[in-house]
């Protein structure tokens, strides 16, 4: 079932019309591969579609993440952000906390090991997050010079 299957119908259970404007930012939204928080992903759409509010953003984010199409990500600066679901393609993320910056990574061997600790404890994972917080390359050089 594709994604855009997945909201229409989750829409519809929950008693919702499925606007032209919500396919819209669906699209906007599953099409990037950022990490937008409500505030930024209104602000593209602002560009191309002006009447567009921000309420509505706000709301079909919410949508999203509930019917599974999005997770919601939390670094530490108040912003509630977004990002697709890339079914079962599984990722960490550094932040950058001086320019904002999120990079995204996949190392196996931090997946592997964290299932050893679990194991070690009779632990059974369900899902986990990895954020490192510091500087990223070009705020660090920046901070030496
Ligand atoms: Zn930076
Ligand atoms: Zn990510």
């Amino acid at each position: 079932m594709d994604q855009i299957q997945i909201f229409t119908d989750y829409l519809r259970q929950q008693g919702l019309k499925n606007t032209s404007q919500r396919m819209v930012i669906l699209e906007v939204f599953l099409n990037s591969n950022l990490h937008y928080s409500t505030e930024e992903l209104y602000l593209k759409l602002r560009k191309s579609h002006p009447r567009i509010g921000y309420a509505t953003v706000h709301r079909t984010l919410k949508l999203l993440a509930e019917c599974g199409l999005a997770s919601e990500l939390n670094f530490g600066d108040g912003q509630t952000r977004y990002e697709p679901c890339r079914g079962g393609q599984h990722h960490d993320h550094l932040v950058c906390t001086r320019c904002g910056k999120i990079i995204e990574f996949v190392e196996p061997r931090i997946e592997k090991l964290q299932e050893e600790v679990a194991e070690r404890y009779g632990f059974k994972i369900m899902s986990h997050r990895h954020e490192l917080y510091g500087l990223c390359s070009d705020c660090s050089v920046a901070s030496e010079s």
